[in-house]
């Protein structure tokens, strides 16, 4: 079984780079150049630097002791919560950002929803003095007002994206047509998994940092490289893929997707894809996604913003065809019970789309000796209203 992508962009049925006749010059010089790029000695040197002094790598795999007794059974985590910013989605910006440059770009585009990956990308073209627009539902800058406030102080410019329900998907037209009328000087960084080939690899290959570590650091204390099981939430499927990556060869491995289930999958208030997604082309690129009849996008939902997005990337509508994953649908309320548990029981407050992926413990068992993986995607500093108001605290 292949789980990398063809030379076209395609995961076997899914992938591929769907985006509109302006745009074509662009993506083509980009699908030519990535792969090159990145093997540079120069660029790996720039961006290994930057990962370890900047972003804070490795992580720790932290030994969760009393996770590990609650469930009987031996439980890391991966702590990409600890990476500045907060989360792993700075491991790709950083990457996207550098190849921008040697690209020649001067002008950063992006869209960002919950605004992780808007504050991600701010970041690093603060760091590396490129100019930085980011769209962004004028819905939700309200939500996330926080977030705005941060863009703003790293000198981002934030545009509201004002059409339709004025969310994620309007700030992605927008930023798209924003890309299209500046395809010379501007590079689109996008946030996930998802888009036009080379985008999934890309940043796949940017995530895939994590399990690079992951690997070393379960040799050194568990005495082999490869655990039992790895969990990990998906919104578009950008940690989970960092920290699936080296080991989809390894069939002993059990990869376990926690999708934001909502109010559960019957319920229509759902963002579990591998559920109720259908075949068809979101984002540029041909994956499952949940879809109304005449095959327009529908709003997901799950109480997580970085998990209400209606699709996964094709890697993961491929991982599904050949059930190489096992998809669990986590609710709301258990995925905000298991982030209660983790900061009660190891003194961590999740994020709570990792939240989601900590929910795995109560839904699955597992053996006294299975080393299992978690990867806690990033801290619950944004979500604190949030935890506030469910708990009543
Ligand atoms: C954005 C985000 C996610 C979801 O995005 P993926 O691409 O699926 O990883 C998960 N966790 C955190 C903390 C995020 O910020």
């Amino acid at each position: 079984m292949n789980y990398q992508v063809d030379l076209n962009g395609f995961y076997g049925n899914y992938g591929g780079a769907y985006v509109p006749e302006v745009l074509q010059a662009n993506i083509k010089v980009l699908q030519e150049q990535y792969l090159a790029l990145m093997q540079e000695p120069d660029f790996k040197l720039q961006l290994a630097q930057l990962l370890s002094d900047y972003v804070g790598r490795p992580t720790p795999l932290y030994f969760a002791k009393n996770l590990s007794q609650k469930y009987q059974t031996k439980v890391y985590l991966k702590r990409e919560d600890l990476c500045h910013t907060g989360a792993h989605k700075i491991n790709n910006t950083i990457g996207q950002a550098l190849l921008a440059k040697r690209l020649g770009k001067k002008k950063i585009v992006a869209e960002t929803g919950a605004g992780q990956h808007g504050v991600a990308t701010a970041t690093v073209c603060a760091l590396l003095g490129m100019e930085c627009i980011i769209y962004m539902g004028a819905l939700d800058m309200e939500r996330q007002a926080p977030n705005v406030a941060r863009m703003k102080m790293l000198g981002a410019e934030v545009r509201a994206a004002q059409s339709g329900a004025k969310t994620l998907k309007e700030a992605v037209d927008e930023a798209l047509m924003h890309w299209i009328g500046n395809p010379d000087d501007t590079f689109y960084i996008i946030g996930s998994v998802v888009g036009p080939h080379p985008y999934p690899d890309m940043v796949a290959r940017f995530q895939s940092v994590i399990s690079e570590e992951i690997r070393k650091q379960l040799l050194l204390v568990e005495g082999r490289s490869n655990p039992d099981y790895i969990i990990a939430c998906v919104g578009g499927g950008s940690n989970a893929t960092g920290a699936f990556y080296h080991f989809f060869e390894e069939e002993s491995v059990r990869l376990i997707v926690a999708e934001g289930g909502g109010k559960g999958i019957e319920s229509g208030q759902t963002a579990a894809t591998s559920f109720v997604g259908q075949l068809g082309v979101l984002h540029g690129s041909k994956t499952l996604f949940m879809q109304d009849n005449d095959g327009n996008p529908l709003e997901a939902y799950s109480i997580s913003a970085g998990l209400d997005y209606p699709g996964f990337g094709p890697l993961y509508a491929h991982l599904k065809e050949y059930n190489r994953v096992d998809f669990i649908a986590v609710e709301d309320d258990y995925a905000m019970k298991a982030g209660l548990a983790l900061c009660r029981t190891e003194g961590i407050i999740p994020a709570m789309e990792s939240a989601h992926a900590l929910a795995v413990l109560d839904l699955m068992t597992f053996k006294p000796d299975d080393v299992v993986v978690i990867n806690l995607s990033g801290r619950g500093d944004k979500d604190l209203d949030n935890y506030s108001a469910y708990f009543n605290m």
